[in-house]
């Protein structure tokens, strides 16, 4: 077995990987950073940006949210569930982050804006301005994937920092002496077995996304049937699993909550065009949330869950169909303020495709026969419902009267939306420091855990009122990883 020696092992670079990888080099040690795919960046290089607060670019529009503001805000969110220490500093460093970021030459587009709610929307409450998107490569449409750039810049600046970046070399199992780990066994490309001997260790293998079977034991949940979550491939819960195997206490796994029609990313305007504050029934035709509630992706997503089923089916009739394609959206999401004006193209395309989660049809027994709704269910609530929408009161859930519009005239639209997910949450539960803990609390020494192979932050869901809060917690828990491997290090040399 060929043995290497090195100051630091950051088990990924993905982004909480590479984070961590590069401020432990800037500190002046030496790192190997072990990267199971051919690629670096993870995840992260399909996302659009992370969250900070307290930039320049907000002091330049007077947006003046505190970190000890969003602190509080976060915390009374997840009812105290979690680290106050380990959020708080978090917060506080997420300004600098963004600076640290630019120095590297990544550039941000900061829009004072809410992305996801006009302020008609009773979605969630007062929510902030804090994602930076990473500016796109041809400074065009802000969307997925424009991170890449990010996580491209993040791995050329470990390289000149002297990172040893091993691709296609998994770690496998971590070396522990004496109570403490010093090392790391890894696969190398060619197979064999490499003994990498570390002053610290820093696992940042970005949680299990990728394993149906935890996800399963974990949530309950079945990928494919009631869960269509986002598989980052090798992210299989590696990190997790090695750091239980030498005694560290075994933390919730959640997940990255929200709600998406199977294959979303192939019919992305089309699933956008339903994201819209129409009617939502579950399997039994029943309502079962005041539909402008429903720009909050995770809060939906907890709704969504909870339905028979775990599903949920979105209908508009044409004359709401014509009235959008003229007037434009209520709701605007991720997919942009224009997703009408692709509607026809997508939506045939979904039908000539056979796609099975979309529904156009003459009539409600059709719809309810083809997407499996309860006939009678559906037609008592749309009794009321029409009724409502023409006295413009929703004697229901009190849904705002602007978004009461009935389902009358043929054709029927409908999709059909399930629990989705970014990735995992959790696993491995760290302190402050990012050390990772044992059951008793204490922590294992040398061995640390950063972004969301530790991210046990957010209580039971997503905090989606301080946007951009996963990519956050990845760069600034990896930026105070390496900080602290390297305090121990030289206390320990
Ligand atoms: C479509 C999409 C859009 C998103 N958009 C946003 C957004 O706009 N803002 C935001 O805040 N968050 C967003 N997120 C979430 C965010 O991207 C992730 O939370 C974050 O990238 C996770 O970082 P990580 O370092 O924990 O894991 P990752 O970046 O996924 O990295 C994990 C790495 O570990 C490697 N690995 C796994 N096992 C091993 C092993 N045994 N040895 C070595 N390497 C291993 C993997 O190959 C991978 O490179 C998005 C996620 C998705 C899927």
């Amino acid at each position: 077995m060929k043995t290497l020696q090195t100051d630091v092992v950051v088990v990924a670079a993905g982004l909480s990987g590479l984070a961590a990888a590069i401020t432990a080099a800037e500190q002046g040690l030496s790192v190997i950073a072990l990267e199971k795919s051919k690629t670096t960046g993870g995840a992260a290089s399909m996302g659009m940006g992370p969250l900070a607060i307290g930039t320049r670019h907000q002091a330049a529009v007077g947006y003046n949210l505190t970190a000890d503001e969003a602190f509080l805000k976060h915390m009374h969110w997840s009812h105290w569930m979690v680290d106050a220490r380990l959020v708080y500093d978090y917060y506080r460093k997420s300004a600098s982050t963004i600076e640290w970021l630019e120095d590297m030459g990544v550039e941000f587009v900061y829009r004072n804006t809410t992305l996801y709610t006009p302020t008609r929307m009773r979605s969630y409450a007062e929510p902030e301005r804090t994602c930076h998107a990473v500016k796109p490569a041809d400074g065009g449409r802000l969307g997925p994937r424009v991170a890449a750039r990010m996580t491209k810049a993040m791995a050329e600046r470990a390289r000149e920092l002297g990172v040893n970046i091993m691709l296609e070399t998994p770690g496998k199992k971590l070396i522990a002496e004496d109570g403490k780990v010093v090392g790391v066994i890894a696969q190398s490309v060619d197979g064999e077995e490499l003994e990498i001997r570390a002053g610290a260790v820093i696992l940042a293998t970005g949680g299990c996304g990728d394993n149906p079977e935890m996800i399963k034991e974990h949530t309950g949940l079945t990928w494919g049937k009631d869960l269509f979550s986002f598989r980052i491939p090798g992210n299989v819960g590696d990190g997790i699993k090695m750091a239980w195997d030498v005694g560290a206490a075994r933390g919730e796994i959640k997940l990255d909550l929200m709600y998406q029609i199977p294959d979303n990313l192939a019919h992305f305007h089309l699933e956008g065009a339903f994201r819209q504050p129409v009617l939502w029934v579950n399997k039994l035709g029943e309502r079962f949330m005041p539909e402008d509630c429903i720009a909050n992706t995770c809060t939906t997503g907890n709704a969504i869950n909870r339905q028979p089923g775990h599903t949920c089916f979105t209908i508009m009739d044409s004359a709401t169909l014509k009235y959008y394609k003229k007037h434009g959206i209520d709701i605007f999401g991720i997919q942009g303020t224009d997703v009408f004006d692709y509607f026809d193209k997508e939506a045939e395309e979904a039908l000539e495709n056979g796609y099975p989660y979309f529904f156009k049809c003459d009539t409600i027994e059709e719809l309810c026969e083809k997407a499996g709704i309860d006939l009678e269910g559906l037609q008592e609530t749309l009794e009321l419902y029409n009724s409502d929408c023409d006295d413009g009161y929703d004697s229901l859930f009190c849904k705002d009267r602007n978004f009461m519009r009935p389902v009358r005239k043929a054709p029927f639209y409908c999709i059909q939306s399930f629990p989705g997910a970014y990735g995992s949450f959790g696993g491995l539960k760290i302190n402050y420091k990012t050390e990772v803990l044992k059951e008793d609390g204490y922590p294992i020494k040398g061995l640390y855990a950063v972004g969301t192979d530790a991210c046990d932050i957010y209580g039971d869901t997503y905090p989606f009122m301080l946007g951009g809060n996963t990519m956050a917690f990845c760069l600034n828990s990896g930026r105070m990883a390496g900080e602290n491997a390297a305090d121990y290090i030289e206390k320990n040399r």
